[in-house]
C-alpha cells in the first residue's frame, strides 16, 4: 500500500511548470508579489525550448522606423491571425510588449543596437515595420539568460529535471481547486509532491507528434494534456503552424529551423527554374501592402520607404502554402524543398554578423556555405497557435487556481502567428499570469489540500509501465504517431484523411494501454518516453478532432474540401474538454464580438489608421 506521507513533499504558494520565457517571466512576477515560487522543468535551467528562438521579439518601439506604434502592431497581428485572435489579447500584447522589452534591457539583456544606440529592430514576415528586437539570431538565448539571472536573484526555487505528471485538485481528478502537482525527478525516478495554492502552466507546444518539426524533445504537449485532465478547456488546436523554412537536407536534421530573419534581411525564395515565385502567390488581403515587382522589392531592401515589402515576407501560412504548391508542381529542389538565397543579396560579412547561427548551422550540418550558395528549405511543424483557453487579462483557465501562458495557452495568435510575436507573448502574458495567480491566491480562503487517492492513483499508473514485461514499445508507438499525424493532419487536410487520423490515434491509444519500459525507474529513458506518450496522444487527438470540425481554410489550417475563409466560421472557436463520460467532447462555440474600436482598427486601411482617421481617439 502506497503511503503518501512517505513521498518527498515541497510546499510553495505557486508552482510554475516550465522554465522557458513564459514560465520564467511568470515566476518573476509571482516572486515580486512576495509569493513563495517554485519552478519545475523537464530539462536543465537554461535549456528550455525558448533558448532556440532566433530572429527576435516583436514590439512596436519605433526605433528603426518611427511610423511604428502599437496600433499598427495590433492590426498586423489580427490580420496575420486571420481575425480569429482574442481581441483583448492582441490589444494587450501590442500595447505592453515595448515596456516588457525595455524591462529586459534593464535586467541585463544586450540587444543589437542602431547607430543611434537604440535597441535595433529587424524586419519579419507580416510585420509592417522593422519591429523585432534581436541579438543576432540568438535572441532566445539572451532572453532566457536575462530572465534566469533576474529570477535567481529574486529567490525563486528552481527544481530542474523534474517532470510534472498530474495536477492535483482538492476534489480529486477533474474537480475542485488546484492543490498541487505530482512530479518525478528524471535522474532518480523518485516521485515528489508539490503542494501549492495555484499552478501556472508554461510548458510550450506539442510538435513532437509530427515527424518533421523544428521542436525540441520537450514538446510533447504535457501542459495541454495535464490541463485537459484537470478539466480545463482547450481552444483552436486545429491551428498548427508549419514554418515555411526548415532544413530539408541531410535527413538527420530535416525540420531544423531556418529563421525568418534570413528573409527579413533580404533572402529570396527561388524554385528549381531559378524563378522568384512568391510574386505569384500574393493574396488579395495582402496585395495592397506587398511589392508587385522585383524592382519595387529591391528598392524596399535598399531602404526606400515608399516601396512595399517583398512577398517573401508574407505571413508564414501563405509562404508555406506557396512552397508546397511549387514542390507539388515539380519545381522543387533536389530534396523536396525550394531554394532560399541570401548569398547573392548581401555581402558575406553582413550574413556572418546578422545570421551567425544560420551560417554555422548550414556549414556544420549540411556543408553549405550560405554566404556563397543558396539553402534548401521546406515547411516544418513549428508552433501551436491553439492550446489552453485563458482569460485575456489574468490568464486564468477554466479550472480554479490554474493559469497558463506562452505557447501552451491559446488566443493571441488566432489562426496564424506572426514571427517574433511568440517571444513578446511570453513576456507580456507571463507577467500577467503571475499577477493573475497572485490576485487569485490573495482572495483564496483556506489552502486547498491534495487528495491522497489522486496521488496514489497517478503513481500506480506511472509505475505499472515499469512492471510490464510484454506490451508496446514506447519508441515504436511514438514513431507510428509521427507518421500518422504527418500523413493525415499535415499542411493540407481533407475530411476522409482526418477521419483516418482519428481512427489511427484511437488505435494508438489502445496500444498505449500496454506500454512497457520494464526495469527500474532510475536511468530508464524508455519510461520517460512512455510517460510522455500519454500527453502526445491526448494532444494529437485534440488537434485532429478540431481540424475535422473546422470546415474552412483559415491561416495555418487548410482544408482541401473547404477552400477559402468562411464568413460564418470566423464567428466560432473550437473548444475541447473532457466529457462527463471521460471521452473528448468538442464544441463549436460562438466568439464574443470584438469591441468596436478594435474591430475598426483591425479592418482599417493602413493610411487611415496612420493618419488617425481611424483609431485616432484611442490611446
Ligand atoms: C528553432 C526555433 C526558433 C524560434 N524563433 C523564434 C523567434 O525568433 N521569435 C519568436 O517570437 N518565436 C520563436 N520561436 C518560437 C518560440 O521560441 C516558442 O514559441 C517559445 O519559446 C515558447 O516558450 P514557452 O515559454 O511557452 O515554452 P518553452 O520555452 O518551450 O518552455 C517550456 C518549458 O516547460 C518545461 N516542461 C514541459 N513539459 C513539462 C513537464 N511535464 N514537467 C515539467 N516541465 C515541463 C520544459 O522543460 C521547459 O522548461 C522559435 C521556435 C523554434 C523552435
Amino acid at each position: 500500500m502506497l503511503d503518501v506521507s512517505e513521498i518527498q513533499t515541497i510546499d510553495h504558494d505557486v508552482m510554475v511548470i516550465g522554465a522557458g520565457g513564459a514560465g520564467l517571466r511568470a515566476a518573476i512576477e509571482c516572486s515580486a508579489q512576495n509569493l513563495s515560487t517554485g519552478v519545475i522543468s523537464k530539462s536543465l535551467l537554461g535549456k528550455a525550448h525558448t533558448v532556440m528562438a532566433e530572429g527576435g521579439m516583436a514590439a512596436a518601439m519605433g526605433n528603426v522606423d518611427s511610423r511604428d506604434n502599437w496600433k499598427v502592431h495590433f492590426r498586423d497581428t489580427m490580420r496575420g491571425g486571420k481575425f480569429l485572435n482574442v481581441w483583448r489579447m492582441a490589444e494587450l500584447h501590442a500595447q505592453q510588449a515595448p515596456e516588457r522589452v525595455r524591462e529586459l534591457e534593464e535586467w541585463g539583456a544586450v540587444f543589437d543596437r542602431t547607430k543611434e544606440g537604440l535597441i535595433s529592430q529587424r524586419n519579419f514576415g507580416g510585420h509592417r515595420y522593422p519591429r523585432l528586437a534581436h541579438v543576432g539570431d540568438r535572441t532566445g538565448l539572451e532572453l532566457i539568460r536575462s530572465l534566469q539571472d533576474h529570477g535567481i536573484h529574486q529567490g525563486i526555487s528552481f527544481h530542474m529535471e523534474c517532470t510534472a505528471l498530474e495536477l492535483l485538485l482538492d476534489g480529486g481528478p477533474g474537480s475542485g481547486k488546484i492543490a498541487g502537482v505530482l512530479a518525478y525527478w528524471r535522474e532518480t525516478g523518485r516521485f515528489v509532491l508539490f503542494r501549492c495554492k495555484a499552478v501556472i502552466m508554461a510548458t510550450g507546444g506539442g510538435g513532437k507528434a509530427w515527424s518533421i518539426t523544428s521542436n525540441s524533445w520537450e514538446y510533447t504537449g504535457d501542459g495541454i494534456a495535464l490541463a485537459y485532465d484537470a478539466g480545463a478547456e482547450l481552444m483552436d488546436l486545429e491551428f498548427t503552424q508549419f514554418h515555411p523554412t526548415g532544413m530539408v537536407w541531410p535527413p538527420s536534421v530535416r525540420g531544423t529551423l531556418v529563421t525568418e530573419g534570413v528573409r527579413g534581411d533580404g533572402g529570396i525564395l527561388l524554385n528549381s527554374e531559378g524563378k522568384r515565385f512568391m510574386f505569384n502567390y500574393i493574396s488579395e488581403r495582402f496585395a495592397p501592402e506587398t511589392a508587385s515587382s522585383e524592382e519595387e522589392a529591391n528598392r524596399w531592401l535598399d531602404g526606400d520607404k515608399t516601396a512595399r515589402r517583398p512577398p517573401e515576407l508574407l505571413t508564414r501560412d501563405e509562404v508555406a502554402r506557396a512552397i508546397t504548391a511549387e514542390v507539388k508542381a515539380g519545381r522543387g529542389s533536389p530534396h523536396g524543398g525550394v531554394f532560399l538565397d541570401i548569398a547573392s543579396r548581401r555581402p558575406a560579412d553582413f550574413i556572418k554578423r546578422k545570421l551567425p547561427s544560420m551560417y554555422h548551422q548550414f556549414k556544420e550540418l549540411a556543408e553549405v556555405d550560405i554566404t556563397k550558395e543558396p539553402m534548401e528549405v521546406g515547411p516544418t511543424l513549428h508552433y501551436f497557435m491553439g492550446g489552453i483557453r485563458v482569460d485575456a487579462d489574468t490568464q486564468q483557465t477554466t479550472v480554479s487556481g490554474l493559469f497558463a501562458c506562452g505557447e501552451c495557452a491559446a488566443g493571441l495568435h488566432g489562426a496564424n502567428r506572426l514571427g517574433g510575436n511568440s517571444l513578446s507573448d511570453l513576456i507580456v502574458f507571463g507577467k500577467l499570469a503571475g499577477a493573475g495567480a497572485a490576485a487569485y491566491i490573495g482572495g483564496l480562503g483556506a489552502t486547498p489540500k491534495p487528495v491522497d487517492d489522486q496521488v496514489t492513483g497517478a503513481i500506480r499508473r506511472a509505475t505499472e509501465i515499469l512492471k510490464r514485461e510484454t506490451g508496446t514499445n514506447p519508441y515504436i508507438l511514438h514513431e507510428k504517431l509521427e507518421q500518422s499525424m504527418s500523413k493525415f493532419v499535415g499542411i493540407v487536410r481533407i475530411k476522409a484523411e482526418l477521419e483516418q487520423g482519428i481512427e489511427a490515434v484511437q488505435a494508438l491509444q489502445e496500444e498505449a494501454k500496454t506500454i512497457k519500459a520494464p526495469g527500474a525507474s532510475q536511468y530508464n529513458p524508455g519510461w520517460h518516453e512512455a510517460l510522455s506518450m500519454r500527453s502526445l496522444l491526448i494532444t494529437a487527438e485534440a488537434v485532429t478532432r478540431a481540424a475535422l470540425m473546422r470546415e474552412e481554410s483559415r491561416g495555418a489550417h487548410t482544408r482541401l474540401d473547404h477552400p477559402g475563409e468562411s464568413p460564418e466560421w470566423v464567428k466560432y472557436n473550437v473548444i475541447i474538454k473532457r466529457g462527463a463520460d471521460g471521452a473528448m467532447a468538442i464544441e463549436k462555440r460562438e466568439r464574443p464580438p470584438g469591441p468596436e474600436h478594435l474591430v475598426a482598427m483591425a479592418n482599417a486601411k493602413i493610411e487611415d489608421l496612420e493618419s488617425g482617421k481611424v483609431g485616432g481617439e484611442v490611446v
